[in-house]
């Protein structure tokens, strides 16, 4: 039977965003600190637990999906995963955001797959920085990612840029033209405080504000109503049909009046927002139930009935402790 999913405040949820790992082979300054623990693997969902999940929100009207992580793509079985869930009937768009380090061997298989569009992110383009910034990757390997994504008949491919004073903000303009040379669309995002990584991000904090100013100081830029079912607001640069920029600004504008999403974690934690720690522990119901969705789905539906009215980001405070990785992002 095909509901809907309604919270206590009207809103509807048909977005689901699954993080299929919380491993990663870069380790993110913002998202990560230097030594991390990893969950052991009989506490991560299957294959099948989460593709069960897939299934089970689709079935309630969840039209859009992206798989995440960690990065999506070290999870062995994704593309198969991937497969799978692009053909749940009433499906409308299966999406992935991934660091594209393994894009150059993935990227082709994916789409052919089923997963329409690709969020990679790419938060500089100079190599010394890109180490600096994920402790341990290699800026060349994105880029044959990037390259790799771009040949392989993907409907949409955004970059996700984390802006941060003291370590990458003075390229936000060099990023733009590297969007715009590449036919791509760029979403400038804020840090948010998830997990104590070691460093205040208040030092680093930069308000969307100030990368617009920066943009439209090169760039006549038009506001624009679009929506791509996130949480980004998005205005064209004139001259350049090919790209739109983005901005996600969770600290300077909460946009929680219009959040339409949840997010499984990959032990199968279903948190129904980002800047509380409420969450549902369906990995129990599924193994409690494993022939029967019924009280998974009423679980659900309680569950989401619950979901927060809005974050509270505003301080510099760690108010949430798990990590970005661990939350499905
Ligand atoms: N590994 C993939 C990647 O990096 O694209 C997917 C997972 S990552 C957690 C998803 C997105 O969250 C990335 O665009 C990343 O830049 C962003 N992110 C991670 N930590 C963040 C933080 N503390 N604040 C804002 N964005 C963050
Ligand atoms: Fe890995 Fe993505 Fe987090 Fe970077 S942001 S450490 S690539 S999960």
């Amino acid at each position: 039977m095909n509901t809907l999913l309604l919270d206590g405040h009207g809103r509807k949820i048909d977005y689901l965003r699954i993080s299929v790992t919380d491993r990663c082979d870069l380790r993110c300054v913002y998202c990560m600190a230097e030594h991390m623990h990893f969950l052991p693997r009989q506490q991560v969902l299957s294959l099948e637990e989460i593709e069960r999940v897939a299934r089970l929100f689709v079935s309630q009207g969840v039209r859009k999906i992206r798989l995440t992580g960690g990065e999506p793509l070290v999870r062995p079985g994704i593309v198969g995963l991937c497969e799978r869930i692009a053909t749940l009937p009433g499906l409308h768009e299966l999406v992935m955001t991934s660091n594209g380090s393994q894009l150059a061997k993935l990227a082709h298989p994916l789409a052919q797959a089923g997963v329409k569009r690709l969020n990679i992110s790419l938060d500089t383009l100079d190599p010394k920085r890109f180490r600096a910034i994920t402790r341990t990757g290699e800026l060349d390997r994105v880029l044959h990612g990037i390259e790799a994504a771009r040949s392989a008949g993907f409907a949409a491919i955004k970059l996700n840029t984390v802006v941060m004073h003291g370590r990458n903000s003075d390229e936000v303009p060099a990023l733009v033209e590297f969007a715009i040379a590449h036919g791509l669309d760029i979403s400038f995002i804020e840090e948010m405080p998830l997990g104590d990584v070691g460093r205040s991000r208040h030092e680093s904090y930069c308000a969307s504000t100030w990368v617009r100013e920066r943009i439209a100081e090169r760039h006549a830029l038009i506001d624009s109503a679009e929506q791509s079912g996130g949480p980004a607001r998005y205005v064209r640069v004139s001259g350049h049909p090919g790209t739109r920029i983005g901005f996600i600004s969770p600290i300077s504008q909460h946009f929680c009046d219009t959040c339409n999403r949840v997010r499984m974690t990959a032990e199968g934690r279903l948190l129904l927002c980002l800047g509380h720690e409420h969450a549902l522990d369906l990995r129990g119901l599924l193994r409690r139930h494993p022939g029967d969705d019924a009280p998974v789905l009423e679980a659900i539906r309680q569950a989401v009935l619950r979901k927060p009215a809005r974050h509270r980001f505003d301080s510099d405070e760690v108010q949430v402790l798990r990590f970005m990785n661990a939350s499905g992002g």
